[in-house]
């Protein structure tokens, strides 16, 4: 056996243009098997143009794309073997429920018997096995996506492609539909590359996250790494409020406007700590950053303060009702995190 890992999808240095105007520049990825990627960016950012040339849908100018080992530049769409969901679900109006997602196999030629399994199989995954004689028209939004994957997944792809597959629906079945997609993702042990613009979403459901901005992915790491120790302001900003609290390093320990800390294995030099609100909580023993209340911002279930030290804003989350920050003008913070992870200060 090939002890050697194939990636389901890598793809390298890959540029796209729409005439004069760059969409994708030099963008290099790959996803191993079974894993959940998401390209998370904001409207306009080239995530959908990065589908479409997955799927080979639209061409580019150069760099390659390879799946499952291949180089599949001259592989029409639908040979590539991936599936694709799309925003609106797409079904065939006059064909049934059943039809729909059997579309596929019998292109490829599948026998009836297979074709019948496979079909029932996946309507009870996706837990809708009594719609099977429905019609597009006589089912929800959200039932319709549900169809849409199935559909997607009847001829086993290696990869699945969506973009912003649940945008239309509220946030509840938002959610739902999100824990069902991870475990179709479990149960039939497909790759899946997600797209959204919504940093809950890509938080619940992503293994990694790729962040694209304006054609470039600035970060592709674990989900927690991205959003935790972000490599640049840009991408701590479009994941969330967050505080870069800037200090240096000297002899292995860190200084900071909060303290010193024990920095092991740092190299002397700037760096920068990063604090998402909920890493920063309030000090009743007026210990740690004396700071100004400048806001108090409603968040529902929590608020966030912002604060002044000098002229740095810092935001925290907190449960206190916010009448409490209102009638406060000074306050003592600390960081409240478990281990120190330092970002060198001014990479890109
Ligand atoms: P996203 O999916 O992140 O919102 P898109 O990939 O749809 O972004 O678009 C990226 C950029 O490419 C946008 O500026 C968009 O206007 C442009 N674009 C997308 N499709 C075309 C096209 N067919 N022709 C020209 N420009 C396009
Ligand atoms: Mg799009």
């Amino acid at each position: 056996m090939n002890k050697e890992r194939i990636n389901t999808l890598e793809i390298k240095n890959i540029l796209k243009s729409y005439g004069q105007f760059p969409v994708l520049k030099d963008i290099s990825l790959s996803i191993e098997s079974g894993e959940f990627l998401t390209i998370f960016g904001a409207s306009g950012s080239g995530k959908s143009t990065l589908l479409k040339v997955i799927s080979g849908i639209e061409r580019f100018q150069s760099g390659s794309v390879y799946i499952e080992g291949k180089d599949v530049e001259r592989v029409t769409p639908e040979k590539r073997n991936i599936g694709f969901v799309f925003q609106k679900p797409l079904l065939f109006p006059h064909m049934t429920v059943y039809d729909n997602i059997a579309f596929g196999l019998k292109v490829v030629g599948k026998s009836k018997q297979y074709i019948d399994l496979k079909v029932k199989d996946l309507l009870a995954s996706i837990e809708m096995s009594s719609y099977i004689y429905h019609y597009p028209n006589e089912l929800s939004g959200g039932q319709q996506q549900r169809i849409a994957i199935a559909r997607a997944l009847a001829i086993e792809p290696p990869l699945l492609l969506l973009d912003e597959p649940f945008n239309g629906l509220d946030q509840k079945l938002r959610i739902e539909m999100g824990n069902l997609l991870k475990k179709l993702q479990r149960n039939y042990g497909v790759s899946i590359i997600f797209v959204t613009h919504d940093v809950d979403e890509a938080l619940r459901l992503s293994d990694k996250i790729a962040v694209l901005h304006e054609g470039e992915i600035l970060q592709c790491e674990e989900t927690h790494r991205v959003y935790y120790y972000p490599k640049c302001k840009k991408v701590s900003e479009l994941m969330g409020p967050g505080n870069w609290i800037e200090g240096y390093v000297e002899k292995e320990i860190f200084y900071s406007p909060f303290g010193e800390y024990p920095a092991p294995d740092y190299n002397s030099g700037k760096y920068a700590l990063f604090l998402r609100p909920h890493q920063i909580k309030e000090n009743e023993m007026t210990k740690g950053l004396k700071c100004r209340v400048v806001e108090v911002n409603r968040k529902g279930r929590s608020n966030h303060i912002i604060c002044k030290f000098r002229n740095t804003q810092i935001v925290f989350e907190s449960m206190i009702a916010t009448s409490t920050y209102e009638a406060l003008s000074e306050i003592y913070l600390m960081p409240d995190i478990s281990i120190l992870q330092l970002v060198s200060y001014g990479r890109k």
